[in-house]
């Protein structure tokens, strides 16, 4: 299947209207863990956001969420290790958590930086039995650098299934989108644990945000997640 937008014509593309019925319901910050002993036990499904510092992971939980401050800013001195959970859905009973991982390093910055990254994470990614999915969040202006490159092989190899998210798309012109696109839709191909569709976002003006709300709406147990789509 030929990667495209979520917010493009796209026939598979998963239920905009749970999407928003998802997330006008109640998000509660949880916690932030240092460590795999102070993950939050649960059975209910999960998705995480990853991405290298500065790629807008932040103002993307924000947009979704619709809160402004429900990230913390990122860069906060000693928070920049912790996973930050999410609970989201009917208070008391949320239908999905939302694991915000820590951001790693910018491309100028050396491996260690990643493989510090990994330590922390690559356990909580191996071990997680409800992660659902991650959004692995690429700078629309940069396309894939090479961390996001490592970052992805990691995911392959332990066979978490991932999704790419570009950000800050409002940057762009609409040819420069595109290409950007097609140049991404051709590196996932050879990634087995990626998921074909691009979810193309702006955080500031509000483009793709739907189409990720739908596309985590879809991630939860239909059961727990308790939405009928309208007759
Ligand atoms: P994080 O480190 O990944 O959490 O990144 P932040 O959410 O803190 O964003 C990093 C910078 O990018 C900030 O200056 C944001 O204002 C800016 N930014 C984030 N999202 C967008 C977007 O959609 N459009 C534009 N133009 N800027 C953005």
């Amino acid at each position: 299947m030929a990667a495209a937008p979520l917010n493009g014509p796209d026939d598979d593309a998963p239920d905009a209207e749970a999407g928003r019925w998802l997330f006008a319901q109640s998000c509660e910050f949880v916690r932030g863990v240092v460590a795999m002993e102070g993950l939050p036990a649960t059975e209910i499904a999960e998705v995480a956001f990853a991405g290298r510092s500065n790629v807008g992971k932040s103002s993307l939980v924000n947009a979704l969420t619709g809160r402004k401050t429900l990230a913390r800013t990122s860069n906060t001195p000693g928070r920049t290790k912790e996973l930050n959970f999410f609970a989201l859905g009917r208070a008391g009973a949320p239908a999905i958590m939302l694991a915000d991982l820590p951001g790693y390093g910018y491309a100028r910055e050396t491996r260690s930086r990643v493989n510090e990254w990994t330590d922390l994470v690559m356990a909580y990614l191996q071990g997680r039995v409800p992660l659902r999915r991650v959004f692995v969040l690429i700078d629309a202006r940069h396309g894939v650098k090479e961390n996001d490159h490592e970052v992805m092989l990691l995911l392959d190899e332990a066979a978490v299934s991932y999704q790419v998210v570009l950000t800050k798309t409002d940057k762009l012109k609409t040819g420069e989108l595109e290409m950007r696109l097609k140049e991404v839709g051709a590196d996932i191909r050879r990634h087995v644990a990626a998921h074909p569709r691009i979810a193309a976002t702006s955080s500031e003006k509000g483009d793709g945000i739907a189409g990720l709300r739908a596309e985590i709406a879809s991630l939860a147990d239909p059961a727990v997640l308790g939405y009928k789509a309208r007759p």
